[in-house]
């Protein structure tokens, strides 16, 4: 090994959610090691809403503090216009865990940054990877800060980078994708008063999904698929028509809103590797499994996978490597019973079986 090099024993590319829980894990494990992330300062990114059966894991990573703040707000429960033009009801009135949380993303994840543990771990904000190399005897990563690099050692590297799953790339290690679908993310002021819950309704060309961010402004999500999308000039109007075909959406809104600027296309389907660990390296959060935004479920199992995962490598660099697979078997069984209610929460709207988006929306399969 070269050197020049700076060692830890685990490096974590990226500090979204799962990089952070990792991170957490292995200081509380009393692991030494260097978190890696892309941007300075935490941005805004699509997907806010916790539903309240992840509260215990909040707690469990000792990080529930953080949905106290003012900034983020409850939301009371789901109502879906999903196989039929009414909206069903699901209310957390009994949910023993109270209501569920809307997050300020941008808030959440820069008050993740301040919860790592300095003593364990090493941060580097702002760093690029531009190569990331396995050895025989671990992996050796370079990261860069405009003209400033760095050249570390780990025994492991964590891929927490998200749905480009970019470690795994390097490592050339492919993800495998169920489907193309994408979302169109805005923000709609409104005068009417809406609400404090989720609303989801399908409509002939995907499903849209509303969240009340503010008093007076709804975040609007459009799912649909990618041969579907307009081209980005056209986004606006095609919102608009979506928007034209709800039912229960139009009531929400009236006839007084106005569709902020700044429409953006993200990818939001399925996907998985085959196998979430490797020699050198394991995979948390988005870099491992990416969940349909219909299941909520994102942020909680990209904690949940961060936990899991940092108990796996303190195992694995105390000498019992079986963690890994332990690791592997409870993400991937996590995933396949998630693969399994999504296929049969997609059979429930049957309205429109010859729209492209509905038209075999999903054939049923193993997911190991
Ligand atoms: C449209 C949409 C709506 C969603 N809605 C919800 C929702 O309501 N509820 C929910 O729970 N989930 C939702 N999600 C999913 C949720 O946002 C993700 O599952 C979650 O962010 C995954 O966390 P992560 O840490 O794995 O990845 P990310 O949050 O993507 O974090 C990855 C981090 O890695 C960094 N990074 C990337 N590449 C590199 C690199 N080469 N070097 C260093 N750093 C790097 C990035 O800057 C980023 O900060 C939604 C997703 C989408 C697309």
């Amino acid at each position: 090994m070269n050197a020049k090099s700076t060692f830890f024993p685990v490096i974590i590319a990226g500090g979204g959610p799962a990089g952070m829980a990792t991170s957490l894990t292995l200081s509380a494990r009393g692991v030494p090691h260097a978190l890696i992330e892309a941007s300075d300062s935490a941005k805004p990114k699509p997907g806010e809403a916790i539903p309240p059966n992840a509260k215990p894991l909040f707690r469990q990573l000792g990080i529930d503090h953080l949905l106290e703040s003012e900034q983020h707000t409850p939301y009371y429960g789901n109502l879906s216009a999903w196989g039929q033009p009414d909206f069903a009801t699901r209310e957390f009135l009994e949910d023993r865990f109270g209501a569920g949380v809307l997050l300020d993303r941008a808030l959440f994840e820069q008050d993740l940054r301040t919860a790592l543990h300095p003593h364990f771990c090493q941060t580097f904000f702002g760093y690029k990877l531009p190569k990331v190399t396995a050895t025989p005897d671990g992996v050796e990563v370079q990261a860069e800060r405009g003209t400033h690099r760095l050249h570390l050692q780990c025994r492991y590297v964590v891929d927490a980078t998200g749905r480009k799953s970019s470690i795994c790339r390097h490592l050339g290690v492919q993800k495998q994708t169920l489907d193309q679908q994408f979302a169109l993310c805005c923000w709609v002021r409104h005068e009417r008063s809406i609400p404090r819950n989720i609303y989801i309704e399908s409509v002939p060309g995907g499903w849209w999904y509303a969240a009340p961010v503010a008093p007076d402004c709804l975040g609007l999500m459009f799912f649909t698929l990618k041969s579907l999308l307009p081209s980005p000039q056209l986004s606006e109007p095609f919102i608009q028509q979506q928007l034209r075909e709800t039912v229960q959406l139009r009531l929400l809104l009236g006839e007084e809103y106005t569709i902020l600027p700044n429409v953006k296309t993200v990818p939001a389907g399925s996907s998985h590797l085959p196998r979430a660990f490797g020699a050198q390296w394991l995979a948390v959060g988005d870099a491992a499994y990416t969940f349909d935004p219909i299941s909520s479920y994102g942020i909680t199992s990209a904690l949940a996978s961060g936990y899991y995962g940092g108990h796996a490598l303190a195992d694995a660099l105390a000498g019992k490597t079986d963690g890994f697979m332990a690791y592997h078997y409870i993400v991937s069984n996590a995933y396949a019973a998630y693969y399994q209610k999504l296929v049969h929460h997609y059979q429930q709207e049957t309205r429109w079986p010859e729209a492209a988006y509905w038209a075999g929306r999903f054939e049923a399969e193993v997911v190991t």
